[in-house]
């Protein structure tokens, strides 16, 4: 069988690229025909790790929780994650939920105060724009669905 590639959020794999300098380690992943391209569109937007949380505005901006305004960094790893995602013909992405750059279907509000809404993060905006499906880390049974398939 061709191994196929799919895009992931690095910090599905346990890199430790998390604002706070944790992972989110999805189990269940191993399989020797996929090869996971990873990408974590905040450290490729040199925004450092740790860094302050950020979270989308109404406006559609991204500002930390300090007040400054990210939203040209997190353009800028969006865009490197997205043409990393294009040369290695990458047509799905499995991204972590509620992020402002990764997450899918909902994301946090803006207010800092873990209120969700609906929305997508800035990554999956251009993955989804760009012809690549996006699958939210929380949706394990398409998950699984996916890796046991290959
Ligand atoms: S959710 Fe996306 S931007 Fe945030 S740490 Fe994971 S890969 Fe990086």
């Amino acid at each position: 069988m061709a191994i196929k590639k799919i895009l992931i959020s690095s910090c599905l794999l346990g890199k430790k690229c998390r604002y706070d300098g944790n992972h989110n380690k999805l189990d269940n992943l191993l399989n020797e025909n996929i090869e996971w391209v990873s990408v974590c569109p905040e450290e490729l937007g040199e925004l450092g790790t740790p860094r302050p949380p950020a979270e989308k505005q109404i406006d559609g901006r991204i500002k930390t929780i300090l007040g400054e305004d990210v939203t040209d960094k997190f353009n800028l790893g969006s865009y490197k994650s997205l043409t990393i995602g294009i040369e290695n013909n990458c047509s799905l992405a499995i991204l972590k939920s509620k992020s402002p750059s990764c997450g899918k279907g909902e994301i946090y509000d803006g207010s800092f105060s873990n209120k969700l809404i609906k929305g997508d993060g800035i990554f999956t905006e251009l993955c989804q724009n760009n012809n690549i499906e996006v699958i939210s880390s929380e949706n394990k049974t398409q998950i699984d669905k996916i890796v046991n398939s290959l």
